[in-house]
């Protein structure tokens, strides 16, 4: 392992970033991000009131485990790392790249484990190996397929090389599923814009199932498929194996800058119908859109951008980037808010003709 020198935080002086965790959105990702972008800058945080919006407040076992990830690979000192815990102190030490192996203990995310030490571990001295188990493939976070060909290969644009592995599928409730990121950092990350989709250069949909009768995938593409007048070739089927039983459908949609990935989720007496419809409208939405940037990308790609932005301001280069996408969520706006305290940079988000907003961070 080799440790990457970072500005050693001065604890006699005020530089605390104190976060309200039920300000906006009140939810995970305030947690995430804050101790990700505590890594980054090596500021300490407090935040309080963690996930005070949820109805469960305070760390799930999925936070817990960021906190504790971050904690490890930065040799922060910590407190309040307890389940359910509605506060915590944060002080990174040193970021130290090297090989770690997380395990969530429920279905909870794998992905987002991963999304917390990346930026830190990207513009690292030296590589690193990630292994996460928990869930992989989860609703309400970015399932594999997402991450692998929307996320990653975006933020490899930005200067490191980001391998994800998908090892084992892990779906709710059961987990069990594992995930492996290969890191080569960069030092300073580039700029970045996407502005313009353009013609879709590849399409397709894809329903798996685990421990489930195929005919549940079969009946999920071929809603999306005739919904789309899509070809019988663009689709497929597949069984996989997982702990417990599972059914996900994708849709990936490549154009000249980035590759879109559309989810869906079955669930215990939803149909597969409704679970395929529920997705084809969100491919529609995508379609329709003159965005190149889909919600989910949006929140996500922010964080990455600004810190590019953030290292290029006294390195004389241009560093972060311009997206177009579809209205900010108050998720996305929360995320900005927390993103521009601890980097001290602002962001502006322009409305543009047809809804879409151009989000501008450099
Ligand atoms: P909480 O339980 O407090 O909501 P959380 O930690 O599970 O917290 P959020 O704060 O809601 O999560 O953040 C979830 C993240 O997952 C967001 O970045 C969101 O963009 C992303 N996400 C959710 N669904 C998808 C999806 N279908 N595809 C890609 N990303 C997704």
């Amino acid at each position: 392992m080799t440790e990457t020198n970072l500005t050693e935080p001065n604890l006699t002086e005020p530089n605390w970033i104190e976060i309200d965790g039920s300000q906006g959105e009140g939810g995970g990702q305030m947690v995430r991000s804050s101790l990700a972008l505590s890594m980054v800058t090596s500021k300490p945080v407090r935040i309080v009131n963690i996930r005070a919006g949820r109805d469960k407040p305070g760390l799930m076992r999925q936070h817990l485990t960021c906190v504790q990830a971050a904690a490890e690979v930065s040799r922060a000192k910590v407190t309040g790392d307890k389940l359910g815990s509605t506060a915590i102190s944060f002080e990174p030490k040193t970021v130290v790249a090297g090989e770690y192996h997380f395990r969530i203990g429920t279905a909870g995310s794998a992905s987002l484990v991963v999304q917390t030490l990346l930026p830190a571990l990207m513009i690292a001295d030296s590589p690193s190996v990630i292994v996460v188990e928990g869930g992989t493939h989860n609703d309400f976070a970015p399932p594999f397929e997402f991450l692998q060909k929307t996320f990653i290969p975006l933020v490899n644009r930005l200067g490191p090389k980001i391998k994800l592995i998908l090892e084992l599928y892990g779906f709710y409730p059961a987990g069990g599923g594992e995930l492996r990121a290969e890191i080569q950092p960069v030092p300073y990350l580039k700029a970045f814009d996407i502005l313009e989709r353009g013609e879709f250069t590849r399409r397709s949909i894809t329903a798996c199932v685990a421990g489930l009768p195929i005919h549940i995938a079969e009946r999920e593409v071929d809603v999306i498929r005739r919904g789309l007048d899509w070809d019988e070739s663009e689709a497929r089927c597949e069984s996989v194996r997982a702990k417990c039983p599972g059914n996900y459908l994708w849709i990936e949609l490549e154009s000249k800058c980035l590759t879109e990935v559309i989810t869906g989720f079955g669930r215990v007496q939803l149909r597969a119908e409704l679970v395929a419809r529920e997705a084809l409208k969100e491919v529609r939405q995508y379609i329709k859109s003159e965005a190149p940037v889909g919600g989910h990308l949006a929140d996500q790609w922010m964080l990455p951008l600004a810190i590019s932005a953030w290292q290029s301001r006294n390195q004389g280069l241009r560093g972060g980037g311009v997206f177009r996408t579809q209205p900010l969520s108050l998720h996305s706006l929360t995320h900005l808010q927390i993103i521009e305290r601890f980097l001290e940079i602002k962001a502006t988000v322009e409305t543009l003709d047809g809804g879409v907003q151009e989000v501008r961070i450099e």
